[in-house]
């Protein structure tokens, strides 16, 4: 999987130009090609790639289904517009507007009963990592955002260190292979060998067409979760290629 996290980027227009310069390029149909942008361009994005192999995916989501929650976005309203994923847990969601665990768990929940697939993003800052903190930081993460979730089948996680998220520096490949193996590890210690075998874990941080190659080649790296890059309808086939 191929996903382009566009964050708070594109308006309608310049989202109508994307997809209609993407789709003139051959898409291979042997990937999972996912655009996730802002919640304004999500009708008009829905729309443009209707016979396409592209999939449409959200940026965030709040944990009801309607209600008094001035300003949020529920999982009906996604699904609606034709969202098959939305990302939850976003570092910069947690580092910017405070998010949880516990928060993102209710989250996971509620796209799963809605049958969004979530992809939950989970990774270390740089002082944690400093501090030797990475694995503990990363699996707490992951079981705290996973609670109470019996089936993860539907779930896709993105290892995404903090300090590479838009920096320019990328983990390198083996740097992330090491998580990504962890990850899987504990999957499998925790869910079953077939969940850990069958999830896919993507890697997020500057990743660019000319380092996705060398990510792609570890084995626990599943696809890659893109902000930058994903932006750039040429680079994102290159990406995807
Ligand atoms: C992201 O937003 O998830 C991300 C990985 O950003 P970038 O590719 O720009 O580092």
């Amino acid at each position: 999987m191929i996903a382009g996290n566009w964050k708070m980027n594109k308006t309608v227009k310049e989202t109508k130009d994307f997809i209609t310069k993407l789709k003139k390029h051959a898409l291979p149909k042997n990937k999972d090609i996912l655009i996730c942008p802002p919640f304004t361009a999500l009708s008009k994005a829905s729309g443009l790639i209707k016979g396409s192999n592209i999939q449409l995916g959200a940026q965030n989501m709040h944990y009801e289904v309607a209600g008094a929650f001035t300003g949020e976005i529920s999982p009906l309203m996604l699904k609606e517009l034709g969202c098959k994923y939305v990302i939850l847990g976003h570092s910069e969601r947690r580092h910017i507007f405070n998010e949880d665990d516990s928060l993102i768990n209710r989250k996971i929940k509620a796209a799963l009963n809605l049958k969004l697939k979530p992809i939950l993003c989970i990774g270390e800052t740089l002082d944690q990592r400093k501090k030797n903190k990475t694995e503990g930081i990363v699996k707490s993460q992951l079981l705290n955002s996973l609670k109470d979730i019996k089936d993860i089948s539907n779930i896709i996680l993105a290892y995404e260190p903090v300090w590479a998220i838009g920096t320019g520096i990328n983990a390198a490949p083996e740097q992330a292979e090491e998580i990504h193996k962890m990850i899987r590890t504990l999957i499998k210690k925790t869910y079953s060998p077939k969940a850990a075998n069958d999830i896919r874990i993507l890697y997020g941080g500057s990743v660019k067409p000319e380092n996705i190659k060398e990510l792609m080649k570890e084995q626990d790296i599943d696809g890659a979760l893109v902000g930058g890059a994903s932006l750039d309808t040429d680079k994102f086939f290159k990406l995807i290629n």
